[in-house]
Protein backbone atom coordinates (compact mmCIF):
# COMPACT_ATOMS: atom_id res chain seq x y z
CA UNK A 1 0.00 0.00 0.00
CA UNK A 2 1.54 3.24 -1.02
CA UNK A 3 0.66 6.30 1.30
CA UNK A 4 -0.44 9.93 0.12
CA UNK A 5 2.32 12.35 0.91
CA UNK A 6 0.84 15.79 -0.24
CA UNK A 7 -3.33 15.67 -0.65
CA UNK A 8 -4.79 18.82 -2.32
CA UNK A 9 -8.60 18.95 -1.87
CA UNK A 10 -10.72 21.40 -3.44
CA UNK A 11 -8.24 24.41 -3.96
CA UNK A 12 -9.89 27.50 -5.24
CA UNK A 13 -7.30 30.67 -6.03
CA UNK A 14 -8.58 33.82 -6.92
CA UNK A 15 -6.30 36.73 -7.92
CA UNK A 16 -8.65 39.57 -7.41
CA UNK A 17 -12.23 38.59 -9.32
CA UNK A 18 -10.07 36.22 -11.12
CA UNK A 19 -11.18 32.74 -10.78
CA UNK A 20 -7.82 31.59 -11.40
CA UNK A 21 -8.07 27.74 -9.31
CA UNK A 22 -11.44 26.46 -9.74
CA UNK A 23 -11.76 22.98 -7.13
CA UNK A 24 -8.58 20.96 -7.69
CA UNK A 25 -8.18 18.12 -6.05
CA UNK A 26 -5.60 15.37 -6.05
CA UNK A 27 -3.28 13.62 -3.89
CA UNK A 28 -0.19 12.58 -4.45
CA UNK A 29 1.64 8.96 -3.37
CA UNK A 30 5.19 8.90 -1.78
CA UNK A 31 7.92 7.42 -4.25
CA UNK A 32 5.93 8.58 -7.39
CA UNK A 33 6.53 11.18 -10.49
CA UNK A 34 3.67 13.27 -10.26
CA UNK A 35 3.17 15.10 -13.73
CA UNK A 36 0.53 18.10 -13.82
CA UNK A 37 0.55 19.10 -17.59
CA UNK A 38 -1.95 21.83 -18.92
CA UNK A 39 -1.29 25.13 -21.61
CA UNK A 40 -0.04 28.32 -20.54
CA UNK A 41 -1.86 30.36 -17.99
CA UNK A 42 -3.67 27.11 -17.23
CA UNK A 43 -2.87 27.66 -13.58
CA UNK A 44 0.04 25.27 -12.78
CA UNK A 45 2.28 27.50 -11.19
CA UNK A 46 -0.96 28.78 -9.10
CA UNK A 47 -1.44 25.41 -7.88
CA UNK A 48 2.53 25.17 -6.91
CA UNK A 49 2.55 28.79 -5.46
CA UNK A 50 -0.72 27.78 -3.23
CA UNK A 51 1.06 24.77 -1.73
CA UNK A 52 4.75 26.15 -1.21
CA UNK A 53 2.88 28.59 1.20
CA UNK A 54 2.99 31.74 -1.05
CA UNK A 55 -0.48 32.43 -2.21
CA UNK A 56 -3.81 32.48 0.44
CA UNK A 57 -6.56 29.91 -0.83
CA UNK A 58 -9.52 28.14 -0.34
CA UNK A 59 -9.84 24.66 0.12
CA UNK A 60 -7.50 22.37 1.82
CA UNK A 61 -3.26 21.34 1.42
CA UNK A 62 -1.88 18.63 3.59
CA UNK A 63 1.40 17.09 3.44
CA UNK A 64 2.75 14.20 5.18
CA UNK A 65 -0.47 13.87 7.07
CA UNK A 66 -0.22 17.98 8.37
CA UNK A 67 -2.30 20.68 7.20
CA UNK A 68 -0.32 23.42 5.52
CA UNK A 69 -2.48 26.07 6.27
CA UNK A 70 -1.05 29.50 7.73
CA UNK A 71 2.21 27.63 7.42
CA UNK A 72 4.93 30.06 6.58
CA UNK A 73 7.38 28.84 3.24
CA UNK A 74 10.18 28.12 5.54
CA UNK A 75 8.18 25.93 7.77
CA UNK A 76 6.73 24.21 4.34
CA UNK A 77 11.04 23.86 3.62
CA UNK A 78 11.45 22.04 6.89
CA UNK A 79 9.12 19.99 6.46
CA UNK A 80 10.88 18.46 3.62
CA UNK A 81 8.66 19.63 0.47
CA UNK A 82 10.98 21.80 -1.53
CA UNK A 83 9.70 24.29 -4.57
CA UNK A 84 12.36 24.91 -7.60
CA UNK A 85 10.37 27.90 -9.19
CA UNK A 86 10.80 28.29 -13.06
CA UNK A 87 12.54 31.45 -12.53
CA UNK A 88 15.47 28.81 -10.41
CA UNK A 89 16.32 31.79 -8.26
CA UNK A 90 20.22 30.93 -7.80
CA UNK A 91 22.66 33.18 -6.38
CA UNK A 92 23.83 34.63 -10.03
CA UNK A 93 27.82 35.70 -8.67
CA UNK A 94 28.00 32.71 -6.44
CA UNK A 95 29.94 29.24 -7.81
CA UNK A 96 27.81 26.34 -8.37
CA UNK A 97 29.67 24.69 -4.94
CA UNK A 98 28.68 27.87 -3.08
CA UNK A 99 24.89 27.74 -4.68
CA UNK A 100 24.65 23.99 -3.54
CA UNK A 101 26.24 24.80 -0.21
CA UNK A 102 23.80 27.19 0.20
CA UNK A 103 20.83 24.86 -0.14
CA UNK A 104 22.62 22.92 2.92
CA UNK A 105 22.78 26.02 5.05
CA UNK A 106 20.01 25.14 7.78
CA UNK A 107 21.78 21.91 7.72
CA UNK A 108 24.09 20.63 11.09
CA UNK A 109 25.24 17.06 9.78
CA UNK A 110 28.49 18.23 8.49
CA UNK A 111 28.89 14.40 6.75
CA UNK A 112 25.70 14.05 5.26
CA UNK A 113 25.90 16.97 3.78
CA UNK A 114 29.33 15.71 2.16
CA UNK A 115 27.25 12.76 1.00
CA UNK A 116 24.71 14.66 -0.43
CA UNK A 117 27.14 16.72 -2.35
CA UNK A 118 28.60 13.71 -3.76
CA UNK A 119 25.10 12.33 -4.50
CA UNK A 120 24.37 15.20 -6.35
CA UNK A 121 27.82 16.28 -8.25
CA UNK A 122 27.43 12.21 -8.98
CA UNK A 123 23.85 12.79 -10.41
CA UNK A 124 24.74 15.93 -13.03
CA UNK A 125 28.92 15.25 -13.88
CA UNK A 126 28.35 18.87 -15.15
CA UNK A 127 28.20 20.38 -12.40
CA UNK A 128 31.22 18.58 -11.02
CA UNK A 129 32.94 19.63 -14.26
CA UNK A 130 32.19 23.79 -13.18
CA UNK A 131 32.29 23.80 -9.61
CA UNK A 132 34.07 27.34 -9.30
CA UNK A 133 31.93 28.55 -12.10
CA UNK A 134 29.35 31.20 -11.45
CA UNK A 135 25.45 30.91 -11.86
CA UNK A 136 25.03 33.28 -14.34
CA UNK A 137 27.81 32.43 -17.05
CA UNK A 138 26.08 28.76 -16.48
CA UNK A 139 23.64 27.70 -19.78
CA UNK A 140 20.55 26.88 -18.75
CA UNK A 141 20.13 23.43 -18.66
CA UNK A 142 23.05 23.87 -16.59
CA UNK A 143 21.26 26.34 -13.97
CA UNK A 144 18.48 24.26 -14.37
CA UNK A 145 20.85 21.40 -13.18
CA UNK A 146 22.37 23.52 -10.03
CA UNK A 147 18.63 24.37 -9.12
CA UNK A 148 17.64 21.22 -8.71
CA UNK A 149 20.77 20.04 -6.91
CA UNK A 150 20.52 22.94 -4.89
CA UNK A 151 17.09 21.32 -3.92
CA UNK A 152 18.33 18.13 -3.15
CA UNK A 153 20.92 19.62 -0.47
CA UNK A 154 18.11 20.56 1.68
CA UNK A 155 17.67 16.68 1.72
CA UNK A 156 13.80 16.99 1.04
CA UNK A 157 11.21 13.92 0.70
CA UNK A 158 9.30 15.19 -2.32
CA UNK A 159 10.21 17.73 -5.02
CA UNK A 160 8.06 20.28 -6.79
CA UNK A 161 9.72 21.05 -10.21
CA UNK A 162 7.30 24.34 -12.35
CA UNK A 163 8.90 23.76 -16.24
CA UNK A 164 12.17 22.43 -15.46
CA UNK A 165 12.59 21.64 -19.14
CA UNK A 166 11.24 25.25 -20.04
CA UNK A 167 14.09 26.70 -23.05
CA UNK A 168 16.36 23.66 -22.53
CA UNK A 169 17.98 21.74 -25.54
CA UNK A 170 16.78 17.93 -26.31
CA UNK A 171 19.68 16.57 -24.78
CA UNK A 172 19.76 18.17 -21.82
CA UNK A 173 15.91 17.69 -21.48
CA UNK A 174 16.93 13.91 -21.53
CA UNK A 175 19.91 14.23 -19.15
CA UNK A 176 17.29 16.50 -16.79
CA UNK A 177 14.67 13.31 -17.10
CA UNK A 178 16.95 10.28 -16.18
CA UNK A 179 18.31 12.38 -13.13
CA UNK A 180 14.33 12.58 -11.76
CA UNK A 181 13.92 8.62 -12.64
CA UNK A 182 17.25 8.44 -10.62
CA UNK A 183 15.84 10.67 -7.48
CA UNK A 184 13.41 8.57 -7.21
CA UNK A 185 14.56 5.19 -7.70
CA UNK A 186 17.62 5.58 -5.80
CA UNK A 187 16.91 8.41 -3.18
CA UNK A 188 13.12 7.28 -2.47
CA UNK A 189 12.25 11.21 -3.81
CA UNK A 190 8.52 11.99 -4.19
CA UNK A 191 8.18 14.56 -7.44
CA UNK A 192 5.62 16.26 -8.50
CA UNK A 193 6.10 17.86 -12.11
CA UNK A 194 4.20 20.97 -13.49
CA UNK A 195 4.95 21.09 -17.34
CA UNK A 196 3.96 22.37 -20.72
CA UNK A 197 6.05 19.76 -21.94
CA UNK A 198 3.81 17.62 -22.27
CA UNK A 199 5.43 14.96 -23.88
CA UNK A 200 8.52 15.22 -21.24
CA UNK A 201 5.64 14.98 -18.25
CA UNK A 202 4.56 11.11 -20.07
CA UNK A 203 7.71 10.09 -20.56
CA UNK A 204 8.76 10.60 -16.66
CA UNK A 205 5.47 10.62 -14.53
CA UNK A 206 3.78 7.50 -13.01
CA UNK A 207 0.30 9.70 -13.03
CA UNK A 208 -0.80 12.46 -14.06
CA UNK A 209 -3.39 15.83 -14.16
CA UNK A 210 -4.48 17.52 -17.17
CA UNK A 211 -5.52 20.84 -15.74
CA UNK A 212 -7.18 23.53 -18.09
CA UNK A 213 -8.48 26.89 -17.25
CA UNK A 214 -7.84 26.70 -13.80
CA UNK A 215 -10.18 23.33 -13.52
CA UNK A 216 -8.59 19.55 -13.50
CA UNK A 217 -9.99 17.93 -17.09
CA UNK A 218 -8.55 14.61 -16.35
CA UNK A 219 -6.21 12.51 -13.66
CA UNK A 220 -4.40 8.86 -13.79
CA UNK A 221 -2.34 6.89 -14.28
CA UNK A 222 0.75 7.37 -17.02
CA UNK A 223 -1.40 4.43 -19.22
CA UNK A 224 -4.34 5.96 -19.35
CA UNK A 225 -3.16 9.49 -20.34
CA UNK A 226 -1.47 7.90 -23.50
CA UNK A 227 -4.05 5.87 -24.64
CA UNK A 228 -6.82 9.30 -24.68
CA UNK A 229 -7.79 10.37 -28.03
CA UNK A 230 -8.20 14.19 -25.93
CA UNK A 231 -4.07 14.31 -24.88
CA UNK A 232 -2.76 12.67 -27.68
CA UNK A 233 -4.69 15.33 -30.06
CA UNK A 234 -4.28 18.02 -28.20
CA UNK A 235 -1.02 17.33 -26.43
CA UNK A 236 1.01 15.02 -27.80
CA UNK A 237 0.35 15.61 -31.10
CA UNK A 238 -0.33 12.19 -32.35
CA UNK A 239 -3.70 11.91 -34.69
P1 LIG B 1 2.51 28.87 -17.51
O1 LIG B 1 2.68 27.50 -18.03
O2 LIG B 1 2.45 29.92 -18.54
O3 LIG B 1 3.41 29.19 -16.35
P2 LIG B 1 0.43 28.21 -15.65
O4 LIG B 1 -0.41 27.03 -16.00
O5 LIG B 1 1.50 28.01 -14.67
O6 LIG B 1 0.99 28.86 -16.96
P3 LIG B 1 -0.47 30.34 -13.94
O7 LIG B 1 0.81 31.08 -14.03
O8 LIG B 1 -0.78 29.62 -12.69
O9 LIG B 1 -0.60 29.31 -15.15
O10 LIG B 1 -1.65 31.34 -14.25
C1 LIG B 1 -3.03 30.99 -14.12
C2 LIG B 1 -3.89 32.22 -14.39
O11 LIG B 1 -3.75 33.15 -13.31
C3 LIG B 1 -3.50 32.98 -15.65
O12 LIG B 1 -4.66 33.47 -16.24
C4 LIG B 1 -2.63 34.12 -15.12
O13 LIG B 1 -2.68 35.25 -15.96
C5 LIG B 1 -3.27 34.41 -13.79
N1 LIG B 1 -2.29 34.93 -12.82
C6 LIG B 1 -1.15 34.32 -12.41
N2 LIG B 1 -0.50 35.07 -11.49
C7 LIG B 1 -1.25 36.18 -11.31
C8 LIG B 1 -1.12 37.35 -10.50
N3 LIG B 1 -0.08 37.50 -9.65
N4 LIG B 1 -2.08 38.28 -10.59
C9 LIG B 1 -3.14 38.14 -11.42
N5 LIG B 1 -3.33 37.06 -12.22
C10 LIG B 1 -2.41 36.09 -12.17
Amino acid sequence: MSNTLLEIQDLNVYYGKSHALKGVSLSIQEGEIYGVIGPNGAGKTTMLNAVAGFLDYEGSISYAGRDLAGQPSQEIVESGLIYCTEDRDLFPYFSVHENLLMGAQFRDDKAAVQDDLDMVYDLFPRLDERREQEAETMSGGEQQMLAVGRALMSDPDMLMLDEPTLGLAPVIIEDIGEALETLQQEEGLTILLAEQNSTFALNHADRLSLIETGEIELSGPHDEFTDNDYVREAYVGVH
